[in-house]
């Protein structure tokens, strides 16, 4: 193995393995994030014209086509409460996952301090070992998944200098309170600390709204806001992302990323400016359609015996399996896999310390009605070890 030492301990993504898993074994994927249906077609019809049309095939500007970042401006000034610079406050990038690496190149010095929650989205830590940072934890527990301000106040210090605040989160599919998110200001202000804020779930809650915390007094100065199209169109084979910030971070973000893919491809970006202008009614008939998919997860498989920790956010959903005998989390997935035919994603690389899973096994329900079901038969075929 050739690979270098800060990357060499992360080994291939668990979502990558899970899914070969459920290739392997002609199984339900259930593990990674992306639904089993196709993308929302007005975007979709947008990026066929400017292909069609022959005029957009060369580079476009580095940080986004201005169309873009002036729609993208338009709908989140209201969203955060300010006017937003299309100039100089967004940046377009390849999926929110080269954001977060710019984000991190681009504003992190090595030895810094950067506060993680556990548990984490397993990209995370690798841009933390890429930045030459440092990580501290602060963990969520079931049941609730709570922030505790005392564990999180422990973690902030002088050396501190970014929070990775992902909300709705991934894998625990909480929606953070205001009063949690309050907490999280209070210390970054209190210890001049940026936001990571990743938001790419954030047209997905349950009966509860999504608070972003850039809108929050004394927070647009310090939070770079990011998401993409992935989710919420159902594109996430597009890795079309954006970034929302103040000038001075999103120079930061953009020192990083005109080396990293220097821009973003340019028929996607005129999808996005279609996808800007989604009407609500397209993003409350996307959370009553998951509302109902959710639901059906879970009373399925709370009524198979797993310990349901029905989410207020997100397509996840985490449930506990001690009903069923297995000690590891890592164990239980291969079994579901090989034995009925059912692939789940096992937490436990979403900690430092892979004890703090507890038990835990986490389901995507991006999946059609029947998908799901033929899944819950199956599963109702798990035996006790
Ligand atoms: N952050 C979180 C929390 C995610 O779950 C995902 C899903 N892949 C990403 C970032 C990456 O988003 P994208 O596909 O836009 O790169
Ligand atoms: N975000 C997706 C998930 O959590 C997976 C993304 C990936 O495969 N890297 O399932």
């Amino acid at each position: 193995m050739s690979v270098a030492d800060r990357l060499n301990r992360f080994g291939t993504t668990i979502f990558a393995e899970m899914t070969q898993l459920a290739i392997d074994n002609d199984a339900i994927n259930l593990g990674q994030g992306f639904p089993n249906w196709p993308g929302a077609d007005f975007v979709k019809d947008a990026a066929i014209r400017s292909i069609s049309d022959g005029r957009h095939d060369q580079y476009p500007p580095t940080a986004g086509i201005p169309a873009l970042r002036e729609a993208i401006a338009r709908k989140y000034g209201p969203l955060l409460g300010r006017t937003i610079d299309p100039e100089g406050e967004v940046t377009v990038t390849s999926g929110c996952t080269e954001a977060l690496a710019a984000c991190f190149l681009g504003l992190v010095n090595p030895g810094d301090e950067v506060v993680l929650i556990e548990p984490y989205y397993d990209a995370y830590p690798a841009y933390v070992a890429m930045a030459g940072a440092i990580p501290g934890f602060v963990r969520l527990r079931a049941p609730g998944f709570a922030l505790d301000f005392d564990e999180l106040r422990e973690v902030f210090n002088t050396r501190t200098r970014v929070i990775v605040l992902n909300n709705p989160h991934n894998p625990t599919g909480r929606a953070y309170s205001i009063e949690e998110l309050r907490a999280v200001a209070e210390l970054c202000v209190e210890f001049d600390v940026l936001v990571i804020a990743d938001e790419v779930y954030e047209e997905m809650t349950y009966g509860v709204g999504h608070v972003r915390i850039a809108s929050l007094p004394g927070m647009w100065e310090r939070t770079l806001t990011l998401s993409s199209l992935g989710k919420t169109f159902s594109l996430t084979g597009w890795k079309l992302g954006w970034a929302m910030g103040p000038a001075n971070l999103t120079a930061g973000l953009r020192s990083a990323h005109q080396f990293l893919t220097f821009t973003t491809p340019t028929p996607m970006q005129h999808g996005a400016v279609a996808a800007m202008d989604a009407p609500e009614s397209f993003f409350g008939e996307m959370r009553r359609s998951y509302q109902t998919k959710r639901d059906l997860l879970a009373s399925g498989l709370q009524g198979l015996g797993f310990n349901v920790h029905v989410p207020e956010g997100t397509y996840f959903l985490m449930a506990g399996f001690e009903a069923f005998g297995f000690d590891s989390d890592r164990e239980f997935a291969r079994h579901m896999a090989e034995d009925v035919g059912v692939v789940a994603i096992p937490p436990s690389g979403f900690y430092d310390d892979p004890a703090g899973a507890a038990n835990l096994i986490r389901f995507a329900f991006c999946k059609d009605e029947s998908t799901l079901t033929e899944a819950l038969d199956r599963l109702s075929k798990l035996g006790r070890r």
